[in-house]
């Protein structure tokens, strides 16, 4: 018998993968044999790096320029990934960003801009990988939400709002594309190490975390490996797992 990568010959979209957790999650991905295409917005550099790293590895991937939040950036980024792939097998929804404020004081425009990224921008992409998808008769799409969109967060209204709607996103896709051999499946990190954390204050957030650390972007990427990987999640659709360290518990 023959080890064999679970994704061995398959396409996966990682959106915001340039760093953090989108990052992980590539590299991950990659390891189990699937061609990645790194989506970046503003740092073809960094995007570079990682497509160098997963290079370095033996891996396949390149990077491709998209604003997540602009319907027509990502229909672009669609179609230039089935012009050269044929197809996508993994999509991978963790493009994200936080304008935090209390809600009293917050800008519509600090609104806007988190929903429009972090709730619309998955819808743009699953609606644009659908048809594909519905015609593969397979696929897995993976939507990282947050804890915070679970049980709510001072300061982070348009945050919680976006992560919120995207389980019930999650949830209905789950629903209309389940006949058609596709899984939609969410992940809520709590608190990870990277940038978007890092100008956050910790204080008292660790005591709150039964498992006593941060997490890790490696963390996440174990559980988006896992619901990627035909054999291992394909009875698994709609769900919401949470990777916090034991933080939230219902
Ligand atoms: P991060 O380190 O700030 O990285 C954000 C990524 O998103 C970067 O690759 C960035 O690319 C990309 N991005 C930003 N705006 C974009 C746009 N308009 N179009 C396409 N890509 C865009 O964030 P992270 O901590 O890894 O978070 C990743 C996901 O996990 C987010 O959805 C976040 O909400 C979620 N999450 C994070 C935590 C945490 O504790 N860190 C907890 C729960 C959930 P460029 O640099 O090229 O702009």
């Amino acid at each position: 018998m023959t080890l064999s990568k679970s994704l061995e010959g398959q396409t996966a979209l990682v959106t915001g993968a340039s760093r953090g957790i989108g990052k992980a999650i590539a590299i991950s991905l990659a390891n189990e044999g699937a061609e990645v295409i790194i989506n970046y917005s503003s740092s073809l550099e960094n995007a570079n790096k990682v497509v160098s790293e997963i290079n370095s590895m033996g891996g396949k991937a390149y990077p491709l320029q998209a604003d997540i939040s602009n319907e027509n950036s990502v229909n672009e980024l669609i179609k230039t990934i089935l012009n050269k792939n044929n197809k996508i097998d993994v999509l991978v929804n963790n493009a994200g960003i936080t304008k935090d404020g209390l809600l009293m004081r917050m800008k519509t425009d600090d609104w806007q801009k988190v929903l429009d990224l972090n709730l619309s921008g998955v819808f743009y992409c699953t609606r644009a990988v659908s048809r594909q998808m519905l015609k593969q008769k397979k696929g897995r799409i993976i939507n990282i939400t947050s804890v915070v969109g679970l049980m709510g967060n001072a300061g982070q209204a348009n945050y919680a709002a976006a992560k919120a709607g995207v389980v019930g996103l999650t949830q209905s896709s789950a629903k209309e594309f389940a006949s058609r051999g596709i899984t939609v499946n969410a992940v809520a990190p709590g608190f990870i190490s990277t940038d978007m954390t890092k100008d956050l204050n910790s204080e008292g957030i660790l005591s709150a975390i039964p498992l006593g650390r941060f997490g890790e972007p490696e963390d996440v990427a174990g559980a988006v490996r896992f619901l990627a990987a035909d054999k291992c999640a394909a009875y698994i659709t709609g769900q919401t797992i949470q990777v916090d360290g034991g933080m939230v518990m219902s």
